[in-house]
């Protein structure tokens, strides 16, 4: 390490790495032990208390439990004035029985098919190396575990405990591991655009009422699976009128047998893209299919809007600084063009649209593995871990360079 007079200049990018792969161990225990117990939702009372465990045990005491309900906030102080950046993972599993066969996976019927237990892992080894290393840091760093990143919960209700605030937060920097993009990236590979890296989501339920009784008075009833129906083939129409985005009815519910005319008949679907003006006229469009659905029909139509998430606006200067850092501290393979950007979304957006954000890909599929997030084989290459890690570690320490 080098030490000018009385200051002590940050360490270079392989001493940084050197001490990343020396964690890889370590982390790959941090991600099996979280990998083994996923949790829901805002309901994440195990994975917090184990976050909380391996803060402690890096040495990082200053802790904050139960932010927006099972959040986890940490701050590592430089001990100097200077910027704050935020550096966030999510903790949220999936309802998906495990069918990985690893001896540690999950069994209680959920399962870490997104990589979330991956993207911990990564920031609690961040948190060791920036610990070790916080007065060489340009300011504080914030360290954010969010619950509930499948849906949109997470990042609304950290938000509101005032995740962004005392300190102030002036730069976050958070990413996905990248196994669902179907294309020959590497594990490691680290993938970048400055334009938005996740979409807009809204996502919507809409439950048609009419009026059941006999199928022989089909003339005089109202039935509510002719209003869904019309509501899908609406929906079908508005999704050829704009190819660019994803638009999509998933569920169907109504009914149980041939002569029963049904009360109630349930649709759910969602529109993704990435331009905003583009999901405001998407969404104003499905609104109406769906209200006109009920007017023709004459039923009655209860519609819910369930994920409203807008797409990450990525700051220009932290993507440049990020790339640059990357491919300083990783020169052998530096970063890689996203293109074409997966139609994910991501809470993530949250923050990013009320301070600057970046946020990064980072493959981590298994070399050819089959299987993509969200699959009950779904795995993670874990050698990939100590790059995560010094990944968001080498951008805390030089992002102020
Ligand atoms: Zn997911
Ligand atoms: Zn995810």
């Amino acid at each position: 390490m080098l030490h000018t007079r009385g200051m002590k200049m940050a360490l270079n990018e392989k001493e940084l790495r050197r001490e990343g792969e020396a964690l890889q161990e370590k982390l790959v225990g941090y991600r099996r032990t979280l990998h083994a117990c996923p949790e829901l939702k805002m309901e994440t009372p195990v994975t917090e208390e184990t976050v909380v465990r391996f803060l402690r045990e890096a040495g990082i005491s200053e802790i904050t439990t139960n932010v927006g309900g099972h959040g986890v906030t940490a701050m590592i102080r430089s001990g100097k004035p200077g910027p704050c950046l935020a550096l966030r993972s999510d903790m949220d599993g999936l309802p998906i029985p495990e069918e990985t066969g690893l001896p540690f996976a999950s069994k209680n019927g959920n399962m870490h098919a997104c990589g979330h237990d991956f993207h911990m892992a990564a920031l609690l080894g961040a948190a060791e190396l920036l610990f070790r290393h916080r007065t060489e840091l340009p300011g504080d760093v914030k360290l954010i575990f969010q619950p509930y990143e499948e849906g949109d919960g997470g990042a609304k209700q950290m938000i509101a405990a005032g995740v962004l605030e005392d300190p102030k937060v002036d730069a976050i920097l958070g990413f996905h591991n990248a196994c669902i993009i179907d294309r020959d990236y590497r594990p490691g590979d680290v993938l970048v655009t400055p334009e938005a890296t996740t979409a807009n989501i809204f996502a919507f339920s809409a439950e048609y009422k009419g009026n059941g009784g006999h199928v022989c008075l089909s003339a005089s009833r109202i039935n509510p699976v002719y209003a869904a129906a019309e509501a899908i083939s609406g929906i079908r129409a508005l999704a050829l009128r704009h190819p660019s985005a994803i638009v999509a009815v998933t569920v169907c519910h109504g009914g149980v047998r041939n002569n029963i005319i049904p009360e109630t008949c349930l649709i759910e679907g969602s529109l993704r893209s990435f331009d905003r003006n583009e999901q405001a006229l998407l969404r104003k469009e499905a609104l109406s299919v769906l209200n006109d659905a009920a007017v023709s029909t004459g039923a009655d139509v209860e519609v819910r809007t369930t994920i409203d998430v807008m797409s990450t606006k990525n700051d220009r200067r932290l993507y440049e600084k990020f790339c640059r850092i990357t491919e300083k501290t990783y020169p052998e393979s530096g970063v890689l063009p996203l293109d074409p950007v997966p139609f994910i979304g991501e809470d993530f957006a949250r923050y990013a649209d009320l301070v600057p954000g970046y946020h990064f890909y980072l493959s981590a599929r298994p070399e050819g593995s089959p299987y993509p997030q969200h699959n009950p084989k779904f795995d993670v290459d874990e050698s990939v871990l100590s790059k995560a890690a010094v990944l968001l570690a080498a951008f805390a320490l030089h992002w102020q360079d």
